[in-house]
């Protein structure tokens, strides 16, 4: 992958001092003797940059699109290599060569969140929410994936796995989508055996009535509705919108109203339909955002997602902060990633199968989420992520 970044360090010569990023935080050296990879230290950071169009289209209430970026890094240590990734900005990977990537060379590959605050740390001045910390996500997966290559152990196993399934739902029905189109694709996921099934709204308060009925129809009576707005409506026409969406029984209604407008979201909570819950979060990208959405009242289901809240260690904190406000979770988009983090997270209910990333990662890694009767269930039989880069098959969308 010759376009691909990589910083490179001769073999370990590690002396406590070079590896005190945080004065605070005392760590021992890495030994990265033959035969002790499990204390490897981190010898190679290789960063990429992908960029793959969409089959179709794309918009939801607030945004349209037409590809989508996949920031990839690569760890080496002790033999073994982590893969991690984020949907993110090209300025992540620019931040991850030209800052977080000497933060974690040489550091013991078992010591995350060393790295991790490390990493944070060195972010401050130049503001951690969006780009920071979607950057430090995709280093951070590639940490965990790394220790658990290193350890022999499924990704899942390393965090401690609490059910081996988790359910998933189909997710995507852009609002660019014709009618059909959006029959066809909920139908399709109905019959595939998802229990549940997402669309987008937001775009045009009539047109949403129509196209809710036209999902509802596609899907049948058993199967449930979840609709997402992304945060177009303003408070009460999103309450407006809930009442007549509750006609075709719609369970879940995702960013009724701003994620920035806790207020507005909590009225909306508080007055839509018992069946219907609120949920949001998928913009939260640290500790402090999960724990103001969830003092606020704002959702009956936090969201969050570990490709922006700071890889898997900072979904860890959002899965603790769900038990201590006893909310269930719900993992936003990236299904390969998240059905490990979804089946360690006591409180997890379900994933996201969003269709553009479901299509990239099967694209991307062999060993992708394969849901099955509307579940996802990590393969435990492999290492890790579980997951190999198909590199030739995915050359043609490198950028840099
Ligand atoms: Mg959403």
């Amino acid at each position: 992958m010759e376009a691909s970044f990589e910083l490179t360090i001769e073999p370990l010569k590690s002396s406590t001092k070079e590896l005190r990023t945080n004065d605070d935080l005392e760590v021992r050296p890495a030994t990265a003797e033959a035969g002790e990879a499990r204390e490897a230290a981190i010898e190679r950071v290789e960063v990429s940059v992908y960029r793959v169009p969409t089959d179709f289209p794309e918009s939801d209430g607030t945004i349209e699109w037409d590809s989508t970026t996949v920031v990839l890094v690569e760890l080496t240590a002790g033999g073994e290599r982590g893969l991690g990734y984020a949907y993110a900005s090209p300025g992540a990977a620019d931040l991850i060569r030209k800052k977080l990537a000497e933060l974690i060379l040489r550091a013991n590959s078992m010591d995350i969140i060393h790295c991790w605050v490390a990493m944070n740390r060195a972010v401050r001045n130049i503001g951690k929410p969006g780009i920071a910390s979607s950057a430090i996500a995709a280093v951070d997966v590639a940490m965990w994936d790394l220790k658990a290559r290193l350890l022999g152990l499924p990704l899942v196993k390393l965090m401690g796995q609490a059910r081996e399934k988790i359910p998933a739902y189909g997710s995507g029905g852009f609002t660019s989508y014709p009618l059909e189109k959006l029959y066809d694709q909920m139908q399709r996921w109905a019959v595939d055996g998802f229990k549940m099934v997402k669309m987008k709204i937001g775009r045009d308060r009539d047109r949403d009535k129509e196209r809710v009925r036209t999902a509802r129809e596609a899907i049948g009576s058993e199967v449930q509705l979840f609709v997402d707005a992304n945060g177009a409506y303003a408070p009460k026409q999103a309450l407006a919108n809930a009442e007549i969406f509750a006609g075709e029984h719609v369970s879940w209604f995702e960013e009724p109203a701003s994620s920035d407008d806790l207020e507005g979201l909590r009225f909306v909570r508080e007055r839509a339909p018992a069946e219907m819950e609120i949920a949001a979060g998928e913009y939260g990208y640290d500790a402090i955002y999960f724990r103001r959405m969830l003092e606020a009242g704002a959702v009956d289901v936090l969201q969050a997602d570990a490709t922006r809240c700071g890889g898997i260690t900072g979904f860890l904190q959002a899965a603790a902060l769900c038990d201590a406000f006893q909310t269930p979770f719900s993992a936003h988009t990236a299904p390969t990633l998240h059905q490990h983090l979804c089946c360690s997270a006591s409180r997890a209910r379900h994933v996201e199968y969003f269709y553009d990333h479901a299509r990239i990662e099967q694209m991307f890694f062999d060993g992708a989420a394969q849901p099955l009767d509307g579940h996802l269930r990590p393969d435990v039989s492999r290492p890790g992520l579980g997951l190999e880069l198909k590199r030739s098959n995915i050359a043609k969308f490198l950028v840099e």
